[in-house]
Formats: C-alpha cells, sequence, structure tokens
C-alpha cells in the first residue's frame, strides 16, 4: 500500500561498514537523492562494530557512491546527512545511546518519528537486534517503523519460524521488509506488466498452449571468499529457496483482482501452496545436484569448489541446482517448470524461456520437417528484454517457414540506466510499499519445499562430486532431467536467428 511519495524519516543501518552497505546501498540511496526521491528530511544512522568518527563514516560513504557513480555532484550535501554509531549488537547498554541519537535527529531534521531499521548483518544477529530495538524502545516511535531483513531468513523451515517469532515481538507482518534483490529487478517486475497487459500472451498462459518453462540464473563466479556461509548454503538454500521460487510464483500465479500488495502476495501463495512437494525417492526423479570441478574461465584455470577456502576437500555442498517443478493446479497440470542455478558456469545470465507448444500440423517445408516452437524469451540480467521468436517466411524464398526474432530490449530505449534493485527497493519501503519483498507465507512455504530436498541430499553423499567442470552449463544428469520428457534446455546464448 503506497502512503507518501517522500516521507521524512530515519534509517538507521547495521552493518554499515559491511559490502553490501558500501555496494549497494549508500549508492542507491544517493540515486534517490540525486533524483530528488528522498525527502529533504532524512538522517541515516550507520552502525557497526568499528569505531569511527562521523566525519569518516561520511569519508567511507562519500569513497563508496563516488566508485559506484561517475556522475556525483551535490555528494557533500547528501552526505551531511549521516551519522555513525560504534556499537556491538549483542551489548545492550549501547541501544540507549542509539535511541538517543535518534531521538535528537528527529527533532533536529523533524523526522515525524518514522524509523527503518535495515538489518544489513550475518542473519545470526537479527533476531537479537529486532529484541533491543523494542525493549530499549527504539521503536516507540510517533511515527511509521519498518524492519528491513537481509537474506538468508533461517537455514530451514524451522530457523526461519524461531526467527519470525523473535522479530514479531517488536513488529508486525506488515512492518516487517523481507529483501530478495531479484523483486527489485526490472525485468522480473516486467512479468507481470508482460503476462496482464497483453491480450497476446495471457490467454494462452495455460497448460493448452505452454509446453514447458525454463527459469536460469548461472553465475560465472565461484564461491569467492563465502565458503564458510556457503558450505552450509548450497545452491539449493541460497538461490532455489527465494529468488528462483519467486520468479516461478510471479509467472504461474493467476491474475491479481487488483495491484495490491495483499492481492498481489496472495496469488504468489496460491502458486506456493499448489506446487507439488518432492521428497524421498522422487528427489532423484526432480532434483539434480551438481559441484564444480576445477576448469577454464576466459583463458584462466580455476579451481574446483572443494580447493577454494574454506571449503572441505570432502565437501557435499551443491554449487549447482536443477529440477523440475509441478504445479497443481487447473491452469498449470501437466506443464514442467524446469529451474537451473549455479556457480563458474559458462555465462552470467539469469533468463526465462516460455515454450509454446507445437502447433497441430506443418505444412512448411523445413529440412528437418519441424517448425521451431514459439518461445517467449524474458531476459533478466545481464541483458533486460524480451525476445519472441517466431516463424515467418525469409522474403525471395519459396513457401519455407524459417524462425525470426521479435527483440525488445529494455536498456536501449532511452539510453538511461535501469535503476539498480535496491533503489527501488528503498524507495518501495520509504513509501511503505512492501509489494516487492517476501511475505511470512512465500517464506514458509519455500521452506516446505526446500527442506524436503535438502533433507535427501544432505543425509546421502552426492555421486560422482565434482560432476561438472567450470566454465560448462553444469552436470550431464541436468539435460537428461530434459531429455526425459523430451525437452532441452534453451541455450542462454541468444538463438543463432534473423531479427525482423
Ligand atoms: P559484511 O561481513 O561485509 O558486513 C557485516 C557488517 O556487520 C559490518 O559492518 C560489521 O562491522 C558488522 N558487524 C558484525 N558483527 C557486529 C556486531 N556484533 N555488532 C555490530 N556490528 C557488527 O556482510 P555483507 O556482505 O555486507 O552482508 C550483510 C547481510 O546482507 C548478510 O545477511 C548477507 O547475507 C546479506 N547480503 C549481502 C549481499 C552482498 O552483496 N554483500 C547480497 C545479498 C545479501
Amino acid at each position: 500500500m503506497k502512503t507518501n511519495e517522500k516521507p521524512a524519516g530515519l534509517i538507521m543501518i547495521f552493518g554499515a561498514t559491511g559490502d553490501l552497505a558500501k555496494r549497494k546501498l549508500f549508492p542507491s540511496l544517493y540515486r534517490l537523492y540525486k533524483k530528488g526521491r528522498l525527502s529533504d528530511r532524512f538522517a541515516v544512522v550507520g552502525v557497526a562494530r568499528r569505531p569511527l568518527s562521523n566525519d569518516e563514516f561520511q569519508a567511507s560513504v562519500k569513497a563508496s557512491v563516488e566508485s559506484a557513480i561517475k556522475d556525483n555532484g551535490e555528494l557533500e550535501d547528501f552526505i551531511s546527512h549521516f551519522y555513525y554509531h560504534s556499537h556491538d549488537v549483542t551489548d545492550s547498554s549501547s541501544y540507549l545511546e542509539l535511541k538517543s541519537m535518534a531521538e535528537e535527529l528527529d527533532t533536529h531534521y523533524s523526522l515525524e518519528g518514522n524509523r527503518i531499521f535495515y538489518l544489513a548483518m550475518a542473519p545470526e544477529f537479527f533476531g537479537t537486534i529486532a529484541e533491543h530495538l523494542k525493549a530499549d524502545g527504539l521503536t516507540d516511535v510517533d511515527g511509521f517503523k519498518r524492519l528491513v531483513i537481509e537474506k538468508p531468513f533461517g537455514h530451514d523451515l524451522e530457523s526461519a519460524k524461531q526467527l519470525n517469532k523473535q522479530i514479531r515481538k517488536a513488529f508486525s507482518e506488515n512492518e516487517i521488509y523481507r529483501i530478495d534483490h531479484y523483486l527489485g529487478k526490472e525485468m522480473v517486475q516486467n512479468i507481470e506488466v508482460i503476462r496482464f497487459a497483453n491480450a497476446i500472451f495471457e490467454p494462452l498462459w495455460n497448460n493448452r498452449y505452454i509446453s514447458n518453462i525454463q527459469v536460469t540464473s548461472s553465475e560465472v563466479l565461484g564461491v569467492e571468499e563465502r565458503g564458510r556461509y556457503y558450505e552450509k548454503s548450497g545452491a539449493l538454500r541460497d538461490m532455489v529457496q527465494n529468488h528462483m521460487l519467486q520468479m516461478v510464483a510471479l509467472l504461474a500465479m493467476e491474475p491479481p483482482i487488483r495491484l495490491t500488495t495483499d492481492e498481489i502476495r496472495s496469488e504468489k501463495v496460491k502458486v506456493l501452496r499448489a506446487m507439488r512437494p518432492i521428497e524421498g525417492d522422487q528427489v532423484r526423479d526432480y532434483f539434480v545436484r551438481g559441484q564444480y570441478g576445477k576448469g577454464h574461465l576466459n583463458g584462466q584455470e580455476v579451481p574446483a569448489y572443494n580447493q577454494e577456502p574454506m571449503v572441505d576437500e570432502q565437501s557435499n555442498t551443491e554449487t549447482y541446482v536443477a529440477g523440475k517443478l509441478m504445479i497443481d493446479n487447473f491452469r498449470w497440470a501437466g506443464v514442467p517448470i524446469y529451474i537451473r542455478t549455479g556457480k563458474r558456469m559458462a555465462a552470467k545470465s539469469t533468463k526465462i524461456v516460455i515454450q509454446f507448444k507445437d502447433i497441430p500440423m506443418n505444412l512448411y517445408y523445413q529440412t528437418e520437417q519441424t517448425l521451431n516452437p514459439n518461445l517467449l524469451v524474458i531476459h533478466i540480467q545481464p541483458e533486460e528484454g524480451i525476445t519472441l521468436y517466431l516463424n515467418a517466411q525469409k522474403s525471395g524464398q519459396n513457401i519455407e517457414a524459417t524462425p525470426v526474432k521479435l527483440n525488445f530490449a529494455n536498456k536501449g530505449i532511452d539510453d538511461m540506466n535501469t535503476p539498480e534493485a535496491y533503489e527501488r527497493l528503498l524507495y518501495d519501503c520509504m513509501r511503505g510499499d512492501a509489494t516487492n519483498f517476501t511475505h511470512w507465507d512465500e517464506v514458509a512455504l519455500s521452506w516446505s519445499f526446500v527442506d524436503k530436498i535438502s533433507d535427501v541430499w544432505e543425509n546421502t553423499r552426492a555421486e560422482g562430486f565434482p560432476n561438472y567442470e567450470s566454465g560448462s552449463m553444469g552436470p550431464k544428469e541436468a539435460d537428461r532431467l530434459l531429455e526425459k520428457d523430451g525437452f532441452f534446455w534453451w541455450p542462454v546464448t541468444d538463438l543463432d536467428v534473423e531479427q525482423c
């Protein structure tokens, strides 16, 4: 629900010297400021353990904006709104100092008692911070109070429930903004528009016309320095439980009766409820796990996952997941939705391919005597746009249908950079629009789906890990997952087809 487009307020960032704050949050706040989307009445308090003066903190904010954004005028004025509080979040006494600082800023900038608490910290602190915020009176305000929480939201359903219970003591569900930054991406938000604003897609968006859907999110990077975290997480928890299932929910949901937060979320929840649970022996038939071995990327040799820092040589952790999801409802019965995500793959790409069913009869000659299926490709990153693959007659040729493509590149249209996901999400949170944040019901249903798979994987050693080479598109078993159904993965690179 949108309230005020530019409310005054205090943004308190816990973990203000961390990577996320520097790379994403400060530059995003600055972009909002430059676009006039921040009220003049705003202040930011950075909280972290390291002792820093306000001046030092402002200098670090300035440096992170400068390294992210070239055109950076009015930076001095922007950083003058930033303040720092050195504070160990586990130390109770320090919250009272934070409270009086917040009150002073409230008066100084006339912030109307509006507060956003952004937890850009390791998840083990989320519950403690929320409890202290309430116990020490930081949430006793006349204006709004909101809690923004980073992923991961728990490690499984049980721990997510515990965390939720803790933060719900201090914040109500509609005050909690659980970040899934994929939901801030331009083309993820566009899924709804493409579906619900076009007469040509929605009537075909069902099991009568769609044969399968493929959602790929591949990374070239390996685990980097995150080995310690990743060993406990793996691709299933890190990517599937949140980003992949969120994209599936948006692709499969029914049109909401209104574009309000509650209506959209309730349609997404129905999709997650209709998702067929995969458990026990079925996991082997529906899911494939992989772990990268060494290989070559950009001409350089890169190490296997089990040779990365902080990773066990015998690691059973998956860096790749492919799966087949079935949504058992009227619209989707019988249509497989394939997902795959992995590290150290051949290309960085997030892409959705909707493959339409073959037409009943091919009247046109082609060498292989089959027509290419119509495809709708939604490019999420790094390119942003849509491509529609059709069949048409090439000029000067006999009656022969040739695949052609219609392309819409989102970025190219006015040469403007599309806003960063974090910029949109921060703006939404300030306006009180929770549509693109994850509701507890979605978190719980996603964990309950994923837990059944991780139960099997954690209790059986993966055969033949590492089972895919760095720089490839994943293990061969993932290809067989589709071959069994008569399909294959469409490449993440553009198909070699003429543009019309
Ligand atoms: P980080 O390790 O770089 O930063 C952690 C911050 O927490 C630092 O400012 C540190 O000083 C502070 N901190 C740690 N212990 C503290 C304590 N006891 N008291 C007070 N401050 C303390 O972490 P990050 O990469 O910025 O990630 C933060 C959160 O965001 C994590 O939940 C992570 O999963 C999530 N996240 C990060 C990214 C990213 O791109 N970095 C992306 C998605 C999600």
